[in-house]
């Protein structure tokens, strides 16, 4: 079979394909069909967190996979109790919803807000403040969540009672919260799709200071930068932030779909029996998969990539075409002199896998990356760049 043109003719041209099909892998190094090998620094953007075919990953969900693939939610099963428990003791969050992808997840918060505000509020404070540059997902809802005209264009009417705050002042979102009726303030730490773009101290403060003063409640969209990515084990523990809602997905199953919704106590009645489901959410093997991923994100684990990711930019940086890196830990985006584009395809072509963010080269290799895999695909880039 020719799977490129197999793609093209049955599969919902949505995607802008690089032309390499991918066939197996093992920790940070993939084969293409002719055998040609290439080093991940993408780990399917961020989900990966172990990389290929990881030893304990694959033990996990096979022996989940023999014992129990499914059962509805209206029974109780191990994995999903065993994960909500370890992501609790990592984030201090008191209760988890699962779903399947980061819209969801979001989605989910979206709801849980809402509902709180009503009860708390009356009719009427329904508006979630989010920014400028964000996203949030593909879902009609969490698309208008997202804060980039450009996605919205082609599929108006959307899902009311989204406000747009800038990024690069602290007055904007501070003149949204006095003006309106809100429910919440959904962030990212640092917006990834956005071209991995961190937000400023100042704009986290004032954040947090307005949260507590107008008692809005804060959600942070961990979708990308959560499960160890950014050096902790979520980005909004870099500050000083007690967030009311948090949603993670991508790097938190080690490739298999899940999301969740993470409620602090004071949330955790925000949705009750009969006010959200998800046929898949919880899922045994899914979940099985992510606790495996979970338990080895320790404190070790988070300085080894705190470091490779300063070993990374460091040696970025030096290269002539760089102009700058932003990110933390192993999220990172270069942006460069040249075109992002064929910089990127030249990349692909001399055997390193990487992303774009916007007008970036984006990285996001797996956790588990080796600093002698590293070295090779920094000469590699070195000379693509
Ligand atoms: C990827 C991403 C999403 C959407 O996740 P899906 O699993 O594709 O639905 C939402 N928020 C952020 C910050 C993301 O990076």
């Amino acid at each position: 079979m020719d799977t490129k043109n197999v793609t093209d003719e049955y599969i919902l041209h949505t995607y802008g394909r690089f032309p390499v099909t991918l066939v197996k892998g093992k920790g940070s190094i993939a084969f293409d069909e002719n055998n040609k090998r290439y080093i991940d620094l993408t780990s399917g953007i961020g989900v990966n967190a172990f990389g290929f075919c990881d030893e304990t990953f694959i033990e996990a969900v096979t022996q989940q996979a023999k014992k129990l693939q499914h059962t509805s939610n209206l029974f109780y099963t191990e994995p999903a109790a065993y994960l909500s428990k370890l992501l609790s003791e990592k984030s201090g969050m008191s209760k988890v919803f699962f779903s399947n992808s980061g819209a969801e997840a979001n989605e989910c918060a979206i709801k849980a807000a809402r509902r709180f505000s009503l009860q708390k509020n009356g009719k009427g404070f329904h508006n979630i403040v989010t920014l400028k540059n964000s996203f949030h997902g593909r879902t009609i809802t969490t698309l208008a969540a997202t804060g980039q005209e450009s996605f919205h264009e082609d599929f108006f009417p959307f899902t009311d009672g989204f406000l747009y705050a800038d990024t690069d002042n602290t007055e904007s979102i501070k003149t949204i919260v006095k003006n309106n009726k809100c429910a919440a303030i959904m962030i990212e730490i640092i917006q990834g799709e956005g071209g991995v773009m961190p937000l400023s101290y100042e704009l986290i403060e004032t954040i947090k200071e307005l949260s507590t003063s107008f008692d809005i409640p804060l959600i942070i969209d961990e979708v990308q930068t959560g499960n160890g990515r950014t050096g902790k084990y979520f980005s909004y523990m870099h500050y000083n932030l007690n967030p009311d809602i948090v949603t993670t997905a991508k790097g938190l199953g080690g490739g298999l779909p899940i999301g969740a919704t993470l409620f602090s106590k004071r949330f955790e009645n925000a949705l009750i029996s009969g006010t959200h489901g998800s046929t898949f959410g919880g899922n045994p093997i899914v979940c099985a998969g992510a606790s495996s991923i979970v338990e080895r994100i320790d404190d070790a684990m988070l300085s080894d990539i705190t470091a490779k990711g300063e070993y990374i930019s460091s040696a970025i940086k030096d290269f002539s075409k760089v102009k700058s890196v932003s990110g933390k830990g192993l999220m990172l985006g270069i942006e460069i002199e040249g075109e992002v584009k064929s910089a990127v395809s030249r990349c692909i072509e001399n055997g390193v896998l990487v992303l774009t963010a916007k007008n970036k080269v984006r990285l996001l290799p797996a956790l588990s990356i080796s600093y002698k895999e590293i070295d090779e695909a920094l000469s590699i880039l070195k000379s693509c760049i």
